[in-house]
């Protein structure tokens, strides 16, 4: 049942402190009831992934059905209303998004759609050495590539796949191609990749990248491993603080990492802490799936189809169905009493 209960729609110019959209564009700025505002997207392209990641699809992928993702017609659709309502950041996920083909197009048409600033992907980089100057040419932005462990032994214990050495190629290519702000994200696990945390640092004295550790999240299929696994991200910033990382300002408009640098070090480092006081007071994101439903939080209950307004070239409707929608959006996820809502793993979502 969708409730019209009527939005806070902020327009460009109102809070002036805390905008940072260009004037000349006349967008109304999506925000909810709790006075967050939604200026970046993360939409899967395909639910299907070739990895086997412990923590996510420890059997591998196991659908059936491995057609009727969006089209690239849908995709652009999508695109120009969300840009229409204030989005500027689109982030690609999946699954796997590097499955896809067509992944080159979808990049080209998310960065021909006005209003989108940025193009982001995230990639477990099987695909990487042999694609990244296609994704580079048809105009990608970002890119974060999940690399748990830079032991060779243990990536592949973790994830299925012999790649590490070839993945750390790829990151060196996209690098020398000028793609800005490449960051690496690690899950942060007990009993697989503490021990290899000096590692990552020594690495980041000289690679330019924001390494992001992610706190392990509890999903309805990975609760075992979770309970063996889950490490504090406070006990990771405490070790950063006393060797000398400083959390770096934080602009209006960032999302819930927490970002530190160092002196002695080239690269960054990101923290993202779901299990944290306050972490969705600043959720600036909104998802969809492969399928084409828009999701609130990562941990809600339901997806909202948005398929059928997906028909029409106006966006009117689907941006007023869109609206309504995020009335329902929550202040906060119940990740700490074990509520996951309808997550099996984040492989069905994008993360
Ligand atoms: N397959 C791509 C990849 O792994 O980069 C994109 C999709 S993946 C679902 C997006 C991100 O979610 C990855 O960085 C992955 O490590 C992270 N992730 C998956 N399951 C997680 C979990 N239970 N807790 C924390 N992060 C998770
Ligand atoms: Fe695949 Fe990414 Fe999940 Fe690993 S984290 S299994 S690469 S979707």
């Amino acid at each position: 049942m969708n409730m019209h209960i009527p939005l806070r729609v902020l327009q460009e110019g109102e809070d002036a402190a805390v905008s940072s959209f260009s004037p000349t564009q006349n967008s109304a700025v999506l925000a909810d009831n709790h006075g967050r505002r939604f200026s970046y997207l993360r939409l899967s392209i395909t639910d299907v992934c070739n990895f086997r990641c412990n923590y996510c699809l420890p059997d591998g992928y196991q659908g059936t059905d491995r057609s009727g993702f969006l089209t690239l017609e849908e995709i652009r659709r999508i695109a120009a209303a969300f840009a229409a309502m204030g989005t500027r950041k689109i982030r690609i996920t999946g699954g796997e998004p590097s499955l896809r083909k067509d992944l080159p197009d979808v990049i080209r048409v998310l960065k021909q759609t006005h209003g989108i600033d940025t193009v982001a992907l995230t990639t477990n980089g099987y695909r990487l050495t042999q694609q990244i100057r296609d994704w580079a040419e048809a105009g990608l932005d970002q890119l974060n590539v999940s690399i748990d462990s830079l032991d060779p032994q243990q990536f592949k214990a973790i994830t299925g796949h012999d790649k590490l050495q070839e993945i750390l190629s790829g990151i060196e290519m996209a690098r020398e191609l000028g793609i800005g702000n490449i960051k690496v994200n690690a899950v942060l696990l007990k009993a697989w990749n503490m021990n290899g945390f000096q590692h990552f640092l020594d690495w980041l004295k000289t690679t330019p990248v924001t390494l992001r550790f992610i706190e392990l999240m509890e999903t309805g299929d990975n609760a075992s491993f979770f309970k063996s696994n889950h490490v504090s991200g406070e006990s990771v910033k405490q070790q950063l603080l006393d060797s000398g990382w400083q959390a770096k300002a934080r602009g209006p408009h960032d999302g819930p990492a927490q970002e530190f640098s160092h002196p002695d070090f080239s690269g960054d480092i990101g923290l993202i802490m779901p299990y944290s006081k306050d972490f969705c007071s600043s959720c600036n994101r909104l998802r969809i799936t492969a399928k084409g439903k828009l999701h609130l939080c990562l941990f809600g209950e339901q997806g909202y189809e948005l398929r059928p307004l997906l028909a029409e070239e106006d966006s009117q409707i689907l941006q007023q169905h869109i609206r309504e929608l995020l009335s329902h959006k929550k202040d906060s996820h119940h990740l700490q009493e074990g509520e996951t809502g309808a997550t099996r793993h984040f492989a069905m979502l994008g993360g």
